[in-house]
């Protein structure tokens, strides 16, 4: 069927400088031609360092960043030319989990209030049905009826995320975008927030856009990864393809830094040489071959696309 989410080609550039001493074309290319699909029902893990675009990524596709150019699909629906008012329709379908679920919120509003704020702005329900719906969701999300007059400061990292789920649920969403939510949370705690998402998946056929900087994190949930470098996917496939068999020489690298759960074993995390490089003018040719062991001649002249090796199976390197 229609996917949930395609999108195509997304490109979000940004012009920076503009004073009297800046370049004429000084310019950040935070997304560079991005291309990808959620089905319903599933998990797109997305993945990269900070800085490589994810982020803007997820905000374009919430319409929260205008993008460049490119086309956002809901339902086959291209939402990238909509105007606000004919976004409307499509606000309830999108919503947004954030690493900090209360960084943007009124501190001055209970839990139980925060999460019935969306069904205030989308007009659902009355005051009885509402308090029905977000008792319902604080049970949903693990929580206790009496926490819904908490204030935001009185509950853990943990709790809070369950709090952020429950709004971004609240208006029976389509797909959730969820941009780092577990990344300030303990592992044992980041675990417990994943299979929370996992268990709402499959009841409620909810689909996922899931960016995070570690492949660890997205391993369990996704059921196909991107792999982002400074703006473009480098690597698109299912989750098992990608884990057993990378085809791209950053993905390898990122594999090679997933801690292992035995603790003696762990933390050989380097590997990877070198920062990633600024966005603003990025190197020629392959975007990362200043950090690529297998770096020759043609990496640092020409741009690598990304192309299927393998049936499903992208990568943009030139050894492939
Ligand atoms: Fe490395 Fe070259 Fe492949 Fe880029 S194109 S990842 S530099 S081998
Ligand atoms: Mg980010």
């Amino acid at each position: 069927g229609v996917p949930v989410l395609e999108v195509v080609d997304l490109v979000k550039k940004y012009r920076i400088g503009g004073g009297l001493f800046s370049r004429k074309h000084d310019y950040v290319h935070a997304v560079d031609g991005v291309s990808f699909t959620v089905p319903e029902g599933q998990t797109l893990g997305l993945v990269g360092e900070s800085g490589c675009g994810k982020s803007t990524v997820a905000r374009t596709v919430m319409r929260l960043v205008e993008p460049t150019s490119g086309q956002i699909n809901i339902d086959g629906t291209d939402i990238a030319p909509l105007s606000r008012t004919e976004m409307q329709p499509y606000r309830r379908q999108l919503q947004i989990v954030f690493q900090d679920p209360f960084a943007s919120l009124d501190p001055r509003l209970v839990a139980g209030d925060l999460v019935a704020e969306p069904l205030v702005v989308h007009g659902m329900g009355n005051a009885q049905e509402r308090k029905e719906r977000v008792e319902e969701l604080f049970q949903r999300v693990g929580l206790r009826a009496s926490q819904m007059s908490n204030y935001p400061h009185q509950f853990s990292g943990g709790q809070r995320q369950r709090i952020g789920i429950a709004r971004a649920l609240a208006s029976r969403p389509r797909l959730i975008v969820a941009d780092e939510p577990v990344s300030a949370l303990d592992v044992s705690i980041q675990a417990q927030v994943i299979n929370l998402l996992m268990d709402i998946q499959r009841e409620q056929k909810i689909s996922y856009l899931f960016i995070a900087h570690d492949l660890a994190v997205v391993a369990h949930i996704s059921h196909r990864i991107a792999v982002m470098y400074l703006g473009r996917i480098v690597e698109y496939a299912d989750k098992h393809d990608l884990f057993s068999k990378p085809l791209h020489p950053y993905t390898e690298a990122l594999l090679m830094s997933v801690p292992v759960p035995n603790p003696a074993a762990m933390r050989e995390r380097v590997l990877l040489k070198g920062e990633l490089p600024s966005p603003i003018n990025p190197p020629a040719g392959c975007h990362f071959h200043d950090r690529c062991r297998y770096a020759f001649g043609r990496c640092k002249v020409e741009q690598p696309v990304l192309r299927e090796i393998d049936n499903g199976h992208f990568a943009a390197c030139h050894l492939r």
